[in-house]
């Protein structure tokens, strides 16, 4: 609110590699900026797209640098190099001085037409919009399922509402970025984040686009990690998982510990054993490791958070010059 509250609709695309799309990106939203003159009565000069050039290895950035430095409403986030997705989208978010900002995907599977819709929506009161994907054509029957379990798991573990099948595309206002952007944590689940401010929140479906060109750039490593600090960040569940594993096995021990007493006592069987012996010695083994595994997971993060670098580091940020000046 405090500067420049004449831009009224900031738009955030991350950017990684995506030099065949953002001709056809800008063209998409150019003409939704005429359609927001139209239904919103927000003109042109009030909507700023910033786009983040999260360290993209092709010639995305000396695209996105001429267009910025040309087209009026456009800045460009240059980062020193490859921050991953959240980070990127929280740069972009940081540097927004909209009266509401929307974050999406810069592939065109987040379609910009729908800017409209949750604009809408926002104006009936609430202070989070996020749009929910009824339809994710040209995804992996892998990438699918393993999303589906994901985000239900999180659902049962989490104390607060995370809404289901939702993505990064939302529209939030200013009074929710300004509380995202004092939460600095660096492993970032910003949609978690999101749900955690509260106020009233709500979502509206959307058909999701295929990618319009290229491929992923989630490897499924990314996905694991991603998936990680969803569910650390908001959940000490698994640490107690760590606590009821060791309980069960001491319970299951003790049982067992009474039979081979018995039958030390009262038969003849006690030599033979090799292979009970041989599947307690893994198991035991295999439920220590996750255990250490698992407060190896939560101690690096505490660890990671404890040296309080800077999420990302702003290379410059370019703009149309001409338009600064005003
Ligand atoms: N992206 C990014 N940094 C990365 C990976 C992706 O800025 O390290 C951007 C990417 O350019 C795209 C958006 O994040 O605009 C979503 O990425 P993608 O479409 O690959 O994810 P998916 O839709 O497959 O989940
Ligand atoms: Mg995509």
């Amino acid at each position: 609110m405090s500067k420049n509250s004449n831009i009224q609709l900031s738009i955030v695309i991350p950017i990684y590699n995506e030099q065949g799309i953002i001709p056809e990106l800008v063209d998409r939203l150019e003409s939704v900026k005429v359609q927001i003159r139209k239904d919103l009565q927000i003109s042109p000069d009030k909507v700023e797209v910033i786009l983040v050039n999260d360290g993209s290895k092709d010639n995305s950035f000396s695209v996105m640098r001429s267009i910025s430095e040309t087209t009026a409403g456009y800045r460009l986030v240059n980062l020193s190099r490859n921050y991953g997705h959240q980070l990127a989208t929280t740069a972009g978010i940081d540097v927004s001085r909209g009266q509401a900002v929307v974050v999406m995907d810069g592939d065109l599977q987040d379609p910009p037409e729908f800017i409209i819709e949750l604009y809408r929506k926002m104006l009936e009161g609430y202070d989070v919009v996020y749009a929910r994907r009824k339809k994710r054509p040209g995804e992996s029957i892998f990438k699918l399922a393993t999303a589906k379990i994901f985000y239900r798991i999180l659902k049962k573990i989490t104390s607060f509402d995370i809404p289901l099948d939702t993505g990064d595309f939302r529209i939030m206002s200013r009074r929710v970025v300004d509380v995202l952007c004092s939460m600095r944590e660096s492993h970032r689940y910003i949609r978690g984040l999101i749900s955690w401010i509260g106020f009233q929140q709500t979502g509206i479906e959307y058909e999701r686009a295929e990618r319009f060109e290229g491929s992923t750039k989630f490897s499924i490593g990314k996905m694991i990690k991603f998936a990680v600090d969803g569910i650390t960040s908001f959940s000490a569940i698994p640490l107690r998982l760590a606590s009821y594993l060791g309980m069960a096995t001491a319970f299951l021990g003790f049982l067992y510990a009474a039979h081979a007493i018995y039958l030390k006592m009262f038969t003849q069987e006690t030599i033979q054993g090799w292979t009970s012996m041989v599947i307690i010695i893994l198991l035991l083994g295999g439920i220590q490791l996750l255990s250490i595994g698992l407060i190896g997971e939560y101690l690096s993060r505490v660890h990671e958070e404890s040296k309080k670098r800077p999420l990302y580091v702003i290379e410059d940020i370019y703009e149309n010059v001409s338009r600064k000046k005003k």
